[in-house]
């Protein structure tokens, strides 16, 4: 039989709350493998996957689990002598060079780890011409479990999965989400540290195209492989535009925009219980990103924080996990972002607190505010099966 071993790896650190984030992980787990045939079990702090029908899609499944740090893929057998020396009879090597580890997890087990393994490694090489052990460099490593359970768990590869910290367990926050690289990166990021992801996007309807939204959706869908289901709520941002532009002076379009965007997402955090924004800036990438510009944009969130993971990364990093997150083809898709409808000429870089103060005096932001919550509407979105 098969077995799919877990391994997590920072749970240990997390002293008191170890048991929250083991039931969190555990939980998760079962609802990430829903719709599949297996057995998720819990045996002197491991875990472990049986009874499964479809290797490739638990496995699959199971590298997208955060918390998880890697798995293998083993044989299940019974834990005597007798029939993990029958095991290894059979066992064809890949390599030219090996080496068998053992661990008695079981101490009942009647010969040493050490002991056993170099019998193992006896057999083996009885078992294959033209190869030799390698204690130190091996090009292959058959690892042998033996558990407390009775049986012994043999296999030879390491599956990295993504590491981070169980889903959830830091909490609820917002993405803002545009059709970018960056943000679905952040999202990634920050879902890694264990914060459950919903979304806020804003679009400029009809001056963006329902395809522009569409794929904000398709990025959420490919966040939602390692967020669960996300609840994504979509804004029309089409009067605050044009209001700014009527009003306001060009070059301070963005910083205005920024700074009302900022409050609708304290606004939304509030209302359904999301303790922190998360954006996708990036130090320095455009004139909105610089250290003025976000004082300047945060003054207006009064007690959320804002996280912004890709801060420090450069563009190639981003990029780097938007291709494996598989965000980013669909990222570079070329729809035009709300962000790009009336781009001014010259915006400012280095905005002053009072000057932006000074522009949004000339617009009415309670209502402007109102009435893009009122235009909200709200997609939950699934992984794409
Ligand atoms: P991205 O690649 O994520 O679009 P960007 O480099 O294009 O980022 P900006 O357009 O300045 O940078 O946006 C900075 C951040 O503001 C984005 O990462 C995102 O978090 C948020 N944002 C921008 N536009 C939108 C939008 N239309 N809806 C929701 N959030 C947005
Ligand atoms: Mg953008």
């Amino acid at each position: 039989m098969k077995a799919v071993l877990l391994r997590f790896g920072e749970l240990f650190l997390k002293g008191e709350n170890r048991h929250l984030f083991e039931m969190a992980l555990f939980n998760n787990i079962k609802k990430k493998l829903q719709g599949e045939k297996f057995k998720l079990s819990k045996t002197q702090g491991r875990l472990m996957v049986t009874e499964f029908d479809d290797e490739k899609t638990i496995v699959e499944k199971l590298t997208t689990v955060f918390g998880l740090h890697s798995l293998s893929v083993a044989d299940e057998l019974d834990a005597n002598e007798d029939s993990i020396y029958e095991y290894c009879k059979n066992i064809k090597l890949r390599a030219k060079t090996f080496k068998v580890e053992v661990n008695r997890g079981d101490k009942r087990f009647p010969i040493k780890s050490m002991d056993l393994a170099s019998k193992l490694g006896e057999i083996i090489l009885e078992n294959n011409i033209d190869v030799s052990v390698d204690l130190f460099n091996p090009k292959q490593k058959i690892m042998v479990d033996i558990r407390a359970n009775g049986k012994a768990y043999i296999y030879d590869k390491v599956i990295n999965c993504q590491g981070g910290l169980p889903l959830g367990t830091s909490g609820k926050a917002l993405l803002l989400l545009s059709g970018g690289i960056d943000s679905p990166v952040a999202g990634y990021m920050m879902a890694k540290r264990g914060l459950k992801l919903e979304a806020l996007h804003f679009h400029s309807y009809p001056y963006t195209s329902p395809e522009a939204k569409q794929k904000v959706v398709s990025l959420a869908e490919k966040l939602s492989n390692y967020n669960d289901e996300i609840k994504l709520h979509c804004i029309s941002f089409t009067n605050v535009q044009e209001a700014i532009h009527k009003y306001c002076s060009p070059e301070f379009m963005i910083t205005i925009m920024r700074r009302i965007m900022m409050r609708i997402a304290e606004r939304i955090c509030k209302r359904e219980g999301l303790g922190a924004i998360i954006t996708g800036e990036s130090l320095g990438q455009v004139a909105s990103q610089t250290m003025q510009s976000m004082t300047v944009t945060e003054n207006v969130v009064e007690n959320t924080p804002i996280f912004r993971p890709c801060i420090g990364m450069d563009k190639e990093d981003i990029i780097t996990v938007a291709k494996k997150i598989d965000t980013f083809e669909t990222s570079i898709l070329p729809y035009e972002d709300c962000c790009t409808v009336f781009l001014p000429k010259n915006p400012v870089i280095k905005p002053k607190l009072h000057q932006a103060e000074n522009e949004e005096k000339k617009l009415d932001l309670e209502s402007l505010v109102e009435k893009a919550l009122a235009s909200e509407e709200v997609i939950f979105v699934k992984p794409n099966e």
